[in-house]
């Protein structure tokens, strides 16, 4: 799904360990990611006397070393003041707590993604893991790669730092002023349970997140902890939610490059997941499991992180099919879940 957005630097990006300006009073960085997605966007916003930064990176050394050049080089000066977290994910939370603790400056979010980043952090238990694969076993992937994915165990553990213990609430409409920006907390569900982003009407700057990425489509799943949940539907009221935003405003995603076409980004993401609603309805109308319309829905190989994902999107699709009437569930004798047209 392309859509042709304009960005306004063209293939130009910041250097690892460097800083490049993209407004005036906003800087962005670009951290690495040991994924197929393999960076992150982080953005110092100028507060006068200092600078607060929106996200993180993963928490892992790579990261730690690269924040300690940028916090010697490329702050003018000048201290960070507060460390805004968008979503709990780590490659958003991961040094959220090294960076606190380290600079002795607070951390804001919002609820439910403090207390995802909390909880996941803390929970080391069996019990978590043996949850996972009996919610993968009714997905109908199979006991083996069931257990695969156990394997991969709380990797959150692994790449994010231990979260605040104390952090800063921010809800849906709070103003969130920093220096000459006054930002409108907009917070949408979906990708994650209270996703924020930051829209300035006045200077024209919409800092996205994950949630209005300019050529991949966000994530969006079903996980073992909310089987019968429908983000999909979530996501949907967020992007329709945005239908007066100034088509001219200047967009700052989480991955990818600064870019301006939200109106037509917006329009691309709702019919993009209304054709992949369609193909999981066509699929089920010979009884399927997830797995099968994942099957049909990602037709590559996959690996196991990525199944992770694509079985969770899978299923976001089905649950939102289901909660519509479009297709009906039942459990089949080998302990999956069967969908079929309604
Ligand atoms: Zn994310």
């Amino acid at each position: 799904m392309k859509t042709p957005v304009d960005y306004i630097f063209g293939e130009t990006l910041p250097e690892p360990g460097q800083v490049l300006d993209v407004a005036e009073g906003i800087r962005w960085i670009r951290m690495p990611l040991p994924f197929a997605l393999n960076h992150v966007n982080l953005f110092l916003i100028d507060d006068g006397d200092g600078w607060v930064l929106i996200d993180t990176g993963i928490g892992l050394p790579e990261t730690q070393g690269l924040w300690e050049t940028i916090l010697a080089n490329s702050l003018q000066g000048r201290p960070i003041t507060k460390i805004l977290v968008t979503h709990f994910h780590p490659d958003h939370m991961g040094c959220a707590g090294w960076l606190t603790e380290k600079l002795g400056v607070e951390m804001w979010t919002s609820r439910a993604e403090w207390l995802s980043a909390r909880s996941i952090r803390l929970d080391d238990s069996t019990e978590f893991l043996d949850n996972l694969v009996s919610f993968y076993v009714k997905t109908g992937l199979g006991t083996a790669m069931a257990g695969e994915l156990r394997t991969l165990g709380n990797s959150y553990r692994q790449q994010v730092a231990p979260v605040p213990m104390t952090y800063h609430k921010l809800a849906d409409g709070d103003l969130f002023e920093i220096g000459r920006f006054k930002f409108r907390v907009v917070i949408g569900s979906g990708h994650s349970p209270e996703h924020i982003c930051l829209h300035c009407a006045e200077t024209g700057i919409m800092l996205g997140g994950d949630f209005l990425l300019p050529r991949i489509s966000p994530n969006v799943s079903v996980w073992w902890s909310e089987p019968d949940s429908n983000p999909l539907n979530d996501y949907f009221d967020f992007l329709s939610g945005l239908d007066r935003i100034d088509p001219e405003i200047l967009v700052l995603p989480s991955h990818d490059r600064p870019y301006r076409g939200l109106d037509k980004r917006v329009r691309d993401l709702l019919l993009h997941h209304e054709e992949r609603l369609d193909l999981a309805q066509e699929v089920c109308s010979t009884p399927s499991s997830a797995a099968d319309v994942m099957r049909r829905m990602f037709q590559r190989e996959l690996d196991t992180h990525q199944t992770r994902f694509a079985i969770g999107e899978s299923l976001s699709h089905i649950n939102k099919l289901l909660a519509d009437g479009r297709i009906t569930r039942r459990l089949g004798d080998d302990g999956a879940w069967i969908y079929e047209a309604a």
